[in-house]
């Protein structure tokens, strides 16, 4: 079929809305029709990576309706509502058996070679092939995804909000939920506010913690997270001594649990610091490839503290996301306030134009609706 997307031509430049044709499902695959879709810094960074596979149509959040299966799906028919997931999980790796869904091997080679598990792609742009995003493409009017990439959610779940759930709302509310493991009547701490920090904070508070204190340069940013949860702020350029500051605030112990949401190592350090003894620090946040994260070795056996790295907030998708969905239908997460504007697809340069602009909400999103 032939379907209007959003295509990356060229390292760095604006994305073109072409005219892509979309081969059909194959046996474990599922055509979905996007209904919603969000802009995350992810295709930013795609976007600007010299090695990513193009034409590629670009994209990793969406939800939408299933309208044709393959021969052996089993988990999604058509009509179904569905919150699209890039981690898909393969069922039979070690990780996989083991239940560590989101560490499965199987999809990391397709997510960055551009196509889908078997190695090939179902776009083709001016006859020639083109390349799939995180095994998604959602910045399209319908895209094949694989079965496990596939969430149903409730019927009555808006499509806006839902788009959101697969990546940042997902890795933040596990992040406090599934890695940190938050308990009621504890301290957090969650450096770092973007679009999983706020969730982070989310997160926690549903977990029941009393105190969540949200850590971050951008004062606009901290005065948001109240609204998510946050109990106190530190705006930690103002502040010489974080962790001193963040212990005045627990019983001079400081945080049970600490989450690192930045991808910078100085803070993840100061997120360690943080920590009572027994406390775990998660880290979310992607470091450098190249670099290095220190702690201080003195008394490290004698704190009995946790340093946990993890990857999509620990979440199980098919578990999760109809959580999320769940609790927002109920009124008890906040999806709404993260919609910064809804956009035509002809519009989409202005979501990735807004990523150069320091004074740009970061908190949020931009939303493409097909509704
Ligand atoms: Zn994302
Ligand atoms: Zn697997």
């Amino acid at each position: 079929m032939k379907m209007k997307a959003a295509v990356m031509t060229a390292v760095s430049k604006p994305l073109e809305v072409r005219e892509v044709e979309l081969d059909p499902p194959k046996s474990d695959e599922v055509l979905v029709k996007i209904l919603a879709t969000a802009v995350c810094h992810s295709d930013l960074n795609v976007l600007n990576d010299p090695t990513t596979p193009i034409p590629q149509v670009l994209g990793h959040e969406g939800a939408g309706e299933v309208v044709q299966v393959g021969s052996n799906v089993k988990t999604c028919k058509v009509g179904d509502k569905v919150v699209l997931s890039w981690d898909p999980a393969c069922g039979t790796c070690a990780f996989c058996r083991t239940g560590k869904t989101n560490l499965c091997e199987s999809a990391f080679g397709p997510m960055f070679g551009g196509t889908l598990m078997d190695g090939t792609s179902r776009l083709h742009m001016d006859g020639k092939p083109a390349y799939h995003m995180s095994l998604l493409s959602t910045f399209a009017e319908y895209t094949v995804v694989p079965e496990m990439s596939c969430v149903k959610v409730p019927d009555e779940m808006p499509m806006v909000p839902a788009c959101m759930i697969g990546c940042g709302v997902a890795t933040g509310f596990g992040a406090a939920v599934r890695a940190a493991k938050v308990t009621p009547g504890s301290s957090v701490a969650v450096f770092g506010l973007g679009g999983v920090g706020t969730n982070a904070i989310q997160g926690a508070k549903i977990a029941g913690a009393s105190i969540i204190i949200a850590c971050d340069i951008k004062d606009d940013n901290l005065e948001q997270a109240k609204k998510y949860g946050a109990t106190h702020i530190i705006n930690t350029l103002k502040v010489d001594d974080v962790p001193a500051a963040i212990k005045e605030l627990t019983e001079g112990l400081g945080v049970d649990f600490a989450i690192d949401c930045t991808g910078n190592t100085k803070v993840g350090r100061m997120a360690w610091m943080s920590g009572r003894k027994g406390s775990t620090t998660v880290v979310i946040g992607a470091y450098p490839e190249d670099g290095e994260l220190t702690i201080p070795a003195g008394s490290f056996h004698r704190v009995g503290k946790i340093l946990k790295g993890s990857f999509y907030g620990d979440i199980n998708p098919f578990n999760d996301f109809p959580i999320i969905a769940q609790m927002y239908l109920d009124g008890k997460y906040d999806l709404d306030s993260l919609v910064i504007e809804k956009i035509p697809l002809e519009d989409i340069n202005k979501a990735f134009d807004a990523f150069g602009d320091p004074n740009a909400n970061n908190m949020g999103r931009y939303i493409i609706s097909f509704e």
